[in-house]
C-alpha cells in the first residue's frame, strides 16, 4: 500500500506564497479533513478551490487548494497542493496538520521518484528535473529542459528500438528458418549497427560540452605570487572577493566565485601563489592549488609583463595537463618579459588596470570551448558520469558486433553483443536499475520535489 507523503515545496522563509504538496491514495480526503470550503472529495480534477485550513474550529490560514486526481498528475497518483500565505508559521502549521492526519514527510526527491516508479518519466528525465531546478544560467536551463521534455530519452529509445528489431529478426531466422521472414545477412546487420554506432558515438562526444552546459567551466587562475591573479579574479567577478596586496603569498587559500559568460558559467578558482614555501599554512594552500589545476577544465597561467620568466614558471606551465592560456598581465608597465620560450602556447596580453583589459581573455575562452558550436546544437547532450559510462559500454558492444559481422562470425554470437547494447541503453533510461542508484540520485533533490 502506497503511503501518503507531504512536504513544503517552496523554500521556507518570508514570501508571498508557500506551497505544501501531498501525494498518495488518500491525500484528497486527508486535506478535506482540515479544509473548510467545498467538499474536495467531490470537486472536479485539476481545479483550484478557495477556502480555509482549519484545526478543529481554529482558522489556520486562508488558502487555495489544487486538486489533481490520478493518473494525469506529476506522480501519477492523487496530488493536492495547498497554496498558503508565505511565511514560516502558517506553512509549518499546515504541514503539521497533514502529518497528524496521516501523511508522512516526503524524502528529498520522493515526488519525482514516484513519477519515475509509476512510469510517467524515465531516469534521464527524472534527473533532468533536478538539473532544471539547479540551473543558474540560460544555457544550463536550455540543456535541462531539453532533457525534461524527453528529447535525449527519445534518441536513446529510437536506437534501442532498432536494436530490438534487429534482435527479433535474428531470433526469427535462428528459430524458424522455415518461415518466409527477411533473411538476415552479415551485411544487413552491419548496415544497421553502423547507423547506431554513429549516433551513439556522436552522443558520447558531447559529454564534455554537456558537462560545461550543466556545471560550467572550472577555471584555475595560477602563477607565481604577485603576478596579479587575485586582481584578475576580482576584475572578472567585479567585486573584491580575493585579498589583493603587494606582499607575495597573501592568497593563502583557494578563492572561488562564478560569472556567466554568454550564458555559460565560469567557476573561477584563484589559487595560492605556487612557489616553494616553508610556511605551513601557505604550503596547504599551494598543495590545494596543484590539485585544483588537475581537476580544472582550463588553467590560466599568469605572468608579469614587468618581470622575467623563471625556470619554475616554464616547469609549471609544462606540467599543466588541462587546456591552458598564458595571460601576460601588467601590460600597462614596461615589458621586460621574454616570451620566446613560450612559442607553442596560447598567449593573451592584458592588464587589470583597464576595464577592457580582460576582454580578449574572455573571447579566447569562448573560442577554446567552442561556445558558438555548443549553443547552436540541439541540446542533446550527456553530462553525468553514469550516462557516459553506460553509453560508452553500449558503443563497445556495438563495435564488437560490427567487428564480428565483418569477420563473418556466426550471427548467433553477434546477437549476444546486440542484446548487451540493448540492455545497457535500457539502464540509461532506467528500464532496469538498482535500488541504491535511485537512492543516490534522488537524495540530491530538494525536499518537496
Ligand atoms: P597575486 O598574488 O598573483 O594574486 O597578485 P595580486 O592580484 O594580489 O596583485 C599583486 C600586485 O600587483 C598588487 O599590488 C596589484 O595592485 C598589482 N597589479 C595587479 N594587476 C596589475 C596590472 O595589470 N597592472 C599593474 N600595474 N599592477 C597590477
Amino acid at each position: 500500500m502506497k503511503e501518503n507523503i507531504c512536504a513544503i515545496s517552496t523554500s521556507l522563509g518570508i514570501g508571498a506564497i508557500s506551497i505544501v504538496r501531498a501525494t498518495g491514495p488518500d491525500v484528497i480526503s486527508i486535506v478535506n479533513d482540515i479544509f473548510k470550503g467545498k467538499d474536495l472529495t467531490k470537486v472536479d480534477s485539476h481545479t483550484i478551490n478557495y477556502g480555509h485550513i482549519i484545526d478543529e474550529n481554529e482558522i489556520i490560514d486562508e488558502v487555495l487548494v489544487s486538486v489533481m486526481r490520478a493518473p494525469k498528475t506529476f506522480t501519477c497518483e492523487d496530488v493536492v497542493e495547498i497554496n498558503c500565505h508565505g511565511g514560516i508559521a502558517a506553512t509549518n502549521r499546515v504541514l503539521e496538520l497533514l502529518l497528524i492526519k496521516g501523511c508522512r514527510v516526503a524524502e528529498p526527491g520522493e515526488f519525482t521518484k514516484r513519477a519515475f516508479l509509476n512510469g510517467r518519466i524515465d531516469l534521464v528525465e527524472a534527473s533532468a528535473v533536478n538539473d532544471l531546478i539547479e540551473a543558474e544560467t540560460e544555457e544550463s536551463r536550455k540543456y535541462a529542459i531539453n532533457r525534461v521534455e524527453g528529447n535525449l530519452s527519445k534518441l536513446i529509445k529510437k536506437n534501442r528500438d532498432i536494436l530490438v528489431n534487429l534482435e527479433a529478426s535474428l531470433e526469427v531466422n535462428f528459430d524458424y528458418p522455415e518461415y518466409d521472414a527477411e533473411e538476415m545477412t552479415h551485411e544487413l546487420v552491419l548496415d544497421r549497427l553502423s547507423i547506431i554506432l554513429k549516433e551513439l558515438t556522436n552522443l558520447l562526444n558531447t559529454a564534455r560540452d554537456g558537462k560545461i552546459l550543466k556545471n560550467g567551466i572550472d577555471v584555475a587562475i595560477v602563477g607565481r605570487p604577485n603576478v596579479g591573479k587575485s586582481s584578475i579574479l576580482n576584475h572578472l567577478l567585479d567585486e573584491n572577493k580575493a585579498i589583493v596586496t603587494n606582499i607575495a603569498g597573501t592568497t593563502r587559500d583557494i578563492v572561488e566565485g562564478s560569472i556567466t559568460l554568454d550564458g555559460i558559467k565560469l567557476n573561477l578558482i584563484d589559487t595560492a601563489g605556487i612557489r616553494e614555501t616553508e610556511d605551513v599554512v601557505e604550503r596547504i594552500g599551494v598543495d590545494r592549488s596543484i590539485e585544483a589545476i588537475k581537476s580544472a577544465d582550463l588553467a590560466i597561467y599568469v605572468l608579469d609583463n614587468n618581470d622575467t620568466i623563471t625556470e619554475e614558471d616554464i616547469e609549471r606551465i609544462n606540467s599543466i595537463t588541462v587546456p591552458k592560456i598564458i595571460f601576460i598581465n601588467k601590460c600597462d608597465l614596461d615589458s621586460t618579459i621574454d616570451l620566446s620560450s613560450l612559442s607553442n602556447e596560447t598567449i593573451i596580453k592584458g592588464t587589470t588596470t583597464d576595464p577592457e583589459g580582460l576582454n580578449e581573455l574572455k573571447d579566447k575562452i569562448k573560442e577554446l570551448f567552442n561556445f558558438q558550436q555548443i549553443k547552436s546544437k540541439d541540446y542533446n547532450y550527456i553530462s553525468n558520469a553514469r550516462e557516459k559510462a553506460l553509453i560508452a559500454s553500449a558503443v563497445k558492444s556495438i563495435e564488437s558486433a560490427i567487428e564480428s559481422s565483418k569477420n563473418q562470425v556466426p550471427l548467433e554470437m553477434v546477437a549476444v553483443d546486440i542484446k548487451d547494447a540493448f540492455d545497457t541503453l535500457g539502464e540509461v533510461i532506467g528500464v532496469s536499475y538498482k535500488e541504491e542508484l535511485l537512492d543516490e540520485l534522488f537524495s540530491k533533490f530538494c525536499l518537496g520535489k
